[in-house]
This record gives C-alpha cells, structure tokens and sequence, in this order.
C-alpha cells in the first residue's frame, strides 16, 4: 500500500523518454473535491499534465499551465516550481446543472497556454494552442503536434472517472508522458525506433484507470510490467510537495506597487481587509496602518 505524490523520469531502448506521474495528496490539496466530477476530472488531468512536463524546472524556473475559457471553466491554473511545489486553482462561470455537460460546454472557445520561465535572466517561453476535441488529452496532444518536431504520447488517469471515489485506496491523478526521439541521419534505426513506438504506445493503451491509480503497485512495478521486456532505465524520483510560496511579504510588496489612491478605495473605511491567497486560502489580515 503505497501513496505517492511521484514524478519519476524514465528511458525506454535509449530512444524514448519517459515520465510517469502519481499523485495523491499533492492532487487532492488542490482540487479539494468542490465541483462535480466532470469538472474534477479536468483539473486533475491539468494537474498530471503540469507535473509530467515540469518536474525539472531549475534556476528558479516555473512552468505553467493556464487553460482559459468561455464555457463553464473560466479559468485552470497549474504551476510547478523548481522546489517540486506544485499549486492550482480553477474557477467557473457558473455552477447551475453543471454535473452532466459534456467537455465542449465545459471549455468551449478555450485557449491553453503553457509557460516556462527559468530564472531572472533568461527568456521566458510560451505556446498557445486553442482547445478543440473533447478532453484536455486532445488539447495537450494538439499543442505537442503543433510545436515540436518530437513525438510525444500522454495517457492520462483520474479518479473522478472510476466508478467509485475511493481515495484511500486509490491515487488521485497520474500520467504517463513518453517522446520519441528523432534519429539524425539513420533511416534504418529510425524505421526499428517506429515500430517500438507503435508497440509501446499499444501496451500503454491496454493500462487502465483502475489498474494505474492503484496503490497496491509501486510506479516503478508499474514501470516494469509496461515495459520490462524492453531496455528500460529508471532515473530518481521527484517528491513533488504542496508548499505555497504566498508569503506576508509578497503580499506587502504587492501593496507597495500599488498606487495610495487605489489603497484608500480598497480599505473604502473599512478597519481592516482580508488576502487570501488562491492556492492554498490562507487568510491575511491588514490594517491600513501595516501598510505604510
Ligand atoms: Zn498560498
């Protein structure tokens, strides 16, 4: 019986790279189980998708991933920083007769943007892609498709579409992300490099929610049942954790940009005003006096 909240990065026949993703209280902190499951389903996916791209993030690099649309989904924030600390937040238009409608009306006219930002010095990266299809799956595999010359597979998992919501028996959100690396100049090797890659992805399609989410199995047995029979190098696991940057001080730093007229129509009279943070909701105080 094994909870992780694991990314562990993986080789298959030095051609294909690999991460496998588990999560379960990292996942569960963030989606906090408020809305119905459609909608649960959506954000743990965003959730396993940040975590399979941005586990090593270095040089206090952030990756990001922000979905945006005009269907019930307003807004999926995910980000992951170079601390392994992982945060989210959604937020939705509305939640009337929300629990049946399909991904189309959940995020419809919606844009996906992932976003990588390494260090104060270096250039921040960002691709956009509109989100067509009908899961964050296509969203993901349109984006890769359309930006980078490697091939790219995710399979995604979730609680929310088991028949049961069972989390002490199961992880929360998981993934398997694999890219096929290109073969300069060696037809032959890539024409072999192909052919696994059909095989992989076939053995990848045979893993099913009940069986990946399930703690009674390691990620690394997990690993191994999939893909045993090839050369497979399984590389240092990634703790990913849950610790919120927000801070007092970020917080009064933000005061300390702001305009004083803006801060006086803020406080309106009032004695005191709250900040909460929208990752983890922690709750801060202010006077207008603790801002001068
Ligand atoms: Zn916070």
């Amino acid at each position: 019986m094994v909870l992780e909240n694991l990314v562990i990065p993986f080789q298959i026949n030095n051609k294909i790279k690999g991460t496998i993703v588990r999560l379960s209280s990292v996942a569960s902190q963030i989606i906090k189980n408020e809305y119905p499951r459609n909608i649960n389903s959506i954000f743990a996916d965003s959730i396993s998708i940040t975590a399979s791209i941005g586990s090593r993030m270095k040089n206090d690099g952030v990756f990001s991933f922000q979905a945006h649309s005009e269907g019930v989904i307003k807004t999926i924030f995910v980000d992951l920083n170079n601390n392994s600390s992982v945060r989210g937040y959604i937020s939705v238009n509305s939640f009337e007769n929300i629990e049946n409608l399909p991904f189309e009306k959940l995020i419809s006219n919606g844009t996906l943007a992932l976003n990588i930002k390494e260090g104060k010095f270096s250039k921040n990266y960002q691709g956009l892609v509109e989100i067509k299809g009908k899961s964050i799956k296509d969203a993901i595999d349109t984006y890769f498709n359309s930006s980078e010359q490697v091939k790219s597979f995710f399979k995604l998992f979730n609680i929310f579409n088991l028949s049961k919501y069972e989390p002490e028996s199961n992880h929360i959100a998981g993934a398997i992300k694999l890219e096929l690396m290109p073969e300069i100049n060696d037809f032959k090797n890539t024409e072999k490099s192909n052919e696994d890659w059909k095989t992989i992805l076939m053995f990848l399609e045979t893993m099913n929610s009940e069986e990946f989410l399930n703690i009674n199995k390691t990620s690394k047995q997990i690993l191994l049942n999939l893909f045993g029979q090839y050369e497979i190098k399984i590389f240092d696991e990634i703790n990913l954790n849950n610790n919120c940057q927000c801070s007092n001080e970020r917080v009064l730093n933000t005061f300390k940009s702001m305009d004083q007229k803006d801060i006086t129509y803020l406080f309106n009279k009032k004695k005191s005003i709250e900040v909460v943070c929208e990752f983890c909701k922690k709750i801060r105080v202010y006077s207008e006096q603790d801002l001068k």
